[in-house]
């Protein structure tokens, strides 16, 4: 084979032509390091630029594209200061005026003489018909094929400063290249066997390619999609499929035995809690212990409900490995979750000799000095494993409220020479169908089972005008009933990570509680910027009952366990997911008084209060998976990328029906090819591995 040939996509972005240094900085700052990486930034939407029209037929309210050429151009300055450039172009029917608000540049760009080709709404204006250019692009002097306009136009997540513009340039550039040599096409590309591609109608995958980045109609962005999803949701099968296999073939470095002496030990153990175990906790234990007298190291992955009990479950495992000598290893999200399991695990074992250190960035259990064989489980964050620190007795690790399903984190610990038992546990409900096919590495094992003494919590959604009366019932509750209540503050931007904007807007909200509504009362102020030694210390302090009521955002989320709180009020809900939502209520509803959560909107969309009314009556995380499923469309399965669930950049989650042909394909493939039969699998294959792990 020419390796100039098939090595074509690695060509690296320095040798785009016509590129500016600061564009390749830009493009390698969002991963794009080379031409395949390009190919696989995927646009998100489309701009339906691709009726062109005359300028005498357009209509008021159209979103067309016109071309013409340049006759006059002006700016105008407004008594604000505002600057208003004003284009008049001109076909062979009429004339059009274009307007634009502060952008100068747009004067250097748009001389006279000159054709163009612009794209947008048409509006009227003092009795005239204009456009507000959404895109354009200049055509020189003869009207040559468009890129930005007259046609349907990708629209690419844009960050850090590169624009669709720019990324919709440096994408023709790599496909036109490819497409003028069929040497490339033919030997670059389609990595599927024929009998897959064909069987399952798919496009081929060069065409899939230029039909995602450069659409001539809605029905090649669909075949588009479906091609580019059917491989992604394959070779996320397929290595599945692969590190099952291997995984199978490996054996745990400390082996756990079961001796009735042990066994007894746990029974009398979980008779010792102040509370009975539901059958789902107990199933779940006994599939767990199980596992965990295999010498084949355990991948087992927990599902269960916000507050369905989780923890104890992994306490119980935990017990196992003590009774056998060995360490457990318990990795949270954040510092704050880190310490309450601290908390918690302290408590369960406080009849039992079992040692437990707490390992953070503002605690630190074990110090240089002392080794770490002198705890019996040890608590972080998910850093622990990275850290310099060396476990040489860990036979269990527990990840909470994590998604990455311990890939790397396994390939993380077999570096220190550890196999453990892998125990990973999330409330966010990915439908059991979905998991088993996409994550079928894993073994998994749901608590679909509340404890039974839970009262539900009841939930309000709360119109404006009852706001007052809102504050004025809770001060009620905290002075009679001495309850406590968090008060989340919305989402300012639309981020997943919290903003400094969202935080400005908390203190606020903080401070206007505490001046003007509950004077009267302890508040806190709880927020991601604050340090972890402070985070903690508010959180051991409100669970201590210091305070009346916490202020928060969104970080109180996942998992944080207060049962004396019973009222959770969240301000501007419409801005949250239905998961997100649910994660917060599940806040409160934790002990054995009636709990409230109470929903404050500021927007009068019919679409939110549906939604928001819809999570007031529903109590469990599946079925709000499955509206949110069902109402924003497949793909945008609200909450999901919060909780990172974003592996997928073109499949989508709920496309059930890919799922199951997918899943067909990969068995069918190990069915009838050797690995090494089909060399071009196994190069997607290695590429999309490191870039999952690299992702972790
Ligand atoms: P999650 O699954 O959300 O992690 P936790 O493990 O934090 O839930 O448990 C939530 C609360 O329920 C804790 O206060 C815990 O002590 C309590 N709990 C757990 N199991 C039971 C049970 N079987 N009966 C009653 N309460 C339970
Ligand atoms: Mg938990």
């Amino acid at each position: 084979m020419n390796g100039a040939i098939s090595d074509i996509l690695n060509t690296t972005v320095d040798m785009l032509p016509a590129t500016s240094g600061l564009t390749i900085k830009r493009l390698k700052a969002i991963g794009i390091n080379t031409w395949e990486d390009l190919l696989n930034y995927f646009p998100f939407r489309f701009e339906d630029y691709s009726l062109i029209s005359k300028i005498s037929k357009i209509q008021p309210g159209e979103i067309v594209t016109v071309q013409g050429s340049i006759k006059k151009a002006k700016q105008e300055f407004t008594r604000k200061g505002w600057r208003i450039q004003k284009i008049t172009i001109a076909d062979e029917t009429g004339e059009l005026l274009l307007i634009w608000y502060n952008q100068p540049y747009i004067m250097r760009i748009f001389t006279i003489g000159n054709s163009v080709s612009v794209a947008g709404e048409v509006k009227q204006y003092l009795n005239t018909l204009i456009i507000e250019p959404k895109d354009y692009e200049i055509l020189g002097l003869k009207f040559t094929d468009t890129l930005h306009t007259g046609k349907l136009v990708p629209i690419y997540p844009e960050s850090r400063g590169l624009s669709s513009r720019t990324l919709r340039e440096k994408l023709h550039i790599v496909l036109n290249h490819l497409s003028q040599h069929d040497q490339f096409v033919n030997t670059v590309f389609e990595w599927l066997p024929e009998k897959i591609r064909v069987y399952n109608q798919l496009t081929d995958e060069f065409s899939a390619y230029q039909q995602i980045h450069s659409p001539k109609s809605k029905k090649q962005i669909e075949q588009a999609k479906n091609r580019l999803g059917f491989d992604e949701l394959f070779l996320t099968q397929l290595s599945g499929a692969i590190i099952k296999k291997q995984w199978k073939k490996e054996t745990v470095t400390h082996g756990f035995t079961i001796s009735p002496d042990f066994m007894a030990k746990i029974s009398h153990f979980q008779s010792s809690l102040p509370f009975i175990l539901t059958n789902a906790q107990k199933k779940v234990i006994e599939e767990i212990v199980r596992d965990l007298q295999k010498t084949t190291p355990m991948n087992r992955f927990l599902q269960g409900d916000v507050g369905s009990g989780k923890t104890i479950v992994a306490a119980v495992a935990a017990y196992v490995a003590y009774l056998n000598g060995y360490q457990t290893l318990v990795m949270a999200p954040t510092e704050i979750l880190a310490s309450q399991h601290y908390a918690t695990l302290n408590n369960l074992f406080r009849n039992l000799a079992v040692k437990i250190a707490l390992q953070t960035g503002a605690v630190k259990s074990i110090k240089t000095k002392t080794t770490s064989e002198k705890f019996d489980i040890i608590i972080g964050t998910h850093a622990l494993i990275t850290k310099k620190l060396q476990f040489p007795k860990i036979g269990l690790v527990v990840i909470d409220e994590q998604h990455r399903f311990g890939v790397a984190q396994r390939a993380a610990l077999k570096q220190k020479g550890l196999n453990p038992h892998l125990l990973t546990m999330t409330a966010t409900p990915i439908p059991r169908t979905v998991m088993l096919t996409l994550h079928n590495e894993l073994d998994l094992s749901v608590l679909d089972e509340m404890p039974k003494d839970r009262i539900p919590v009841k939930t309000f959604f709360t119109p404006p005008y009852k706001r007052i009366a809102a504050y004025e019932w809770i001060k009620t509750k905290i002075t009679r009933e001495k309850d406590q209540v968090f008060i989340i503050c919305p989402l300012i931007e639309e981020s997943e990570v919290e903003t400094m904007q969202t935080v400005k807007a908390a203190k606020k909200e903080y401070q206007h509680l505490q001046n003007n509504i509950f004077s009267k009362f302890n508040i806190a102020l709880l927020h991601g910027k604050l340090k972890a030694k402070e985070k903690n210390q508010i959180m051991a302090d409100f669970k201590a009952k210091k305070y009346d009521i916490l202020v928060s955002t969104s970080v109180v989320e996942v998992g944080i366990d207060v049962p004396n709180a019973t009222i959770m009020l969240i301000e501007g809900a419409e801005r949250f997911g239905l998961a997100q939502l649910h994660q917060l209520r599940g806040r409160v509803g934790r002990g054995q008084k009636q709990s409230y959560c109470l929903l404050f909107t500021s927007s009068n969309q019919n679409s939110n209060y549906k939604r928001l009314e819809y999570f007031a009556k529903i109590k469990t995380g599946f079925l709000l998976a499955e509206y949110d499923l069902k109402i924003r469309g497949p793909g945008q399965i609200f909450g999901y990328r919060q909780h990172g669930y974003d592996d997928l950049k073109i499949a989508q989650m709920s496309d059930l029906t890919l799922i199951q042909k997918t899943k067909n394909a990969v068995h069918f493939l190990l069915k009838n090819f050797s690995l090494e039969s089909v060399p071009k699998v196994q190069t997607k294959l290695k590429k999309f591995t490191i870039t999952q792990v690299a992702r972790d």
